[in-house]
């Protein structure tokens, strides 16, 4: 066995920014991976119609965070994408984010500026103090007939829960828009990496002191690796007490069933994403990647999202029930020393990227910063 300072296990953006920021301050790191592949969930590739798709699904960066922003520009150069989300509900295409177009469409009507949208939604939406659970959280913001079509639905299909079983803060990632806005994300920085995600991350680790085993699985192999400085895990929470404590209650996760295939044209439809909240299809989604950098092909790939109990963990499920049996991990993760538990599945927490970029950087700098090596942008 190699002489080490870092190891980490899984090579998506906690683990990738971790690994780097340690090389950096000369730090002998490993990164040991499951998969045969860098950049975790973010991972993208050509595929035979030459169109970059990405394995997991669409993962559109944005944030408000200068910090987070200048610590990506670092490895890539990026272009401005603000992304679009448009729905197909009751035989008509609408923006999502609700927004004035959203409601004029459904309800047949014309309200031209905020002030009439603002009424529109107090005569429509059932005010609730303090939503305590999705349902609420949508009725409060745009009433029956909306969360009927366009939320009830499609959480459904997403999560196999309706929204009054899933926390608040999951149906509230989605804003109301007062005014014509139909940018999916309203964040000062929206864009993506010029060559893709993978090329980003090959790039964050292209340091000498990084070295990343793929296809191994940790448990697998961890009694070869029990010397280091610092452990930082990156999966499943769970999984990782189940393998030291035996069996113990079970987070749950969804998982995505991605159906690819290749269409015979230019273009299968008009905009990146279409999601469909209705019941008549069983997909969530339907991603169409050469939208995105406006990519030219001769044929067009597209990909339906089918999200499924079984599979790999891509999104942990915030109620109260899964927070509770997290709440117990969380307290055996805290007594272990020098082992650290960072990302999305290790916090069983619904991150975007830009926030497991900036939890990263945080931890490293937290851990570090009796040490004079805090990172600087
Ligand atoms: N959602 C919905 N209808 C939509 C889009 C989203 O009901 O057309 C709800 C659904 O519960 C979803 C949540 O809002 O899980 C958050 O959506 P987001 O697009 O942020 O999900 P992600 O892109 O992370 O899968």
């Amino acid at each position: 066995m190699k002489n080490i300072d870092i190891l980490i296990i899984g090579a998506g953006i906690s683990g990738c920014v971790l690994a780097e920021r340690y090389a950096a301050i000369g730090k002998k790191v490993l990164i040991i991976e499951k998969r045969n592949h860098i950049a975790g969930n973010c991972y993208d590739y050509i595929d035979g119609n030459g169109i970059l798709v990405s394995k997991y699904g669409a993962h559109l960066f944005h944030t408000n965070e200068e910090s987070v922003w200048k610590y990506v520009n670092k490895f890539s150069d990026w272009y401005p994408w603000e992304h679009k989300v448009i729905a197909r509900v009751d035989n008509k295409t609408v923006p999502i984010p609700v927004n004035i177009t959203t409601v004029n469409e459904l309800f047949d009507i014309n309200i031209t500026n905020e002030e009439e949208m603002k009424i529109w939604l107090e005569e429509n939406r059932m005010p609730i103090e303090k939503p305590s659970n999705g349902e609420e959280a949508v009725l409060n913001r745009v009433g029956t007939v909306l969360y009927e079509k366009m939320f009830k639905h499609y959480t459904k299909k997403q999560w196999d829960k309706y929204p009054a079983e899933l926390d608040a803060s999951v149906l509230e990632r989605i804003p109301v828009r007062t005014n014509y806005d139909d940018r999916y994300f309203s964040d000062t920085y929206q864009a993506l990496p010029k060559g893709g995600y993978t090329q980003l991350f090959e790039k964050i680790l292209d340091h000498p002191n990084i070295e990343v085993v793929l296809e191994t699985d940790y448990f697998d192999i961890k009694d070869q690796y029990t010397t280091y400085e610092k452990l930082f895990y990156t999966g499943p929470v769970d999984r990782f007490f189940e393998f030291t404590h035996g069996f113990l209650e079970k987070l749950e996760y969804r998982s995505i069933n991605f159906v690819s295939e290749t269409v015979d044209a230019e273009f299968f439809q008009e905009n990146s994403v279409v999601n469909y909240p209705g019941t008549e299809v069983g997909f969530t989604r339907i991603i169409e990647y050469k939208h995105f950098g406006n990519q030219k092909s001769e044929k067009t790939t597209v990909v339906k999202e089918f999200t499924v109990d079984e599979g790999e963990p891509y999104y942990p499920v915030p109620n109260p029930r899964n927070q509770e049996v997290y709440a117990y991990y969380k307290t055996e993760a805290d007594k272990l020393v020098d082992v650290h538990f960072v990302g999305r599945l290790a916090n069983y927490k619904y991150f975007n990227m830009d926030q497991a970029f900036k939890n990263a950087l945080d931890l490293f700098n937290q851990l570090e910063k009796d040490k004079k090596n805090i990172y600087k942008t």
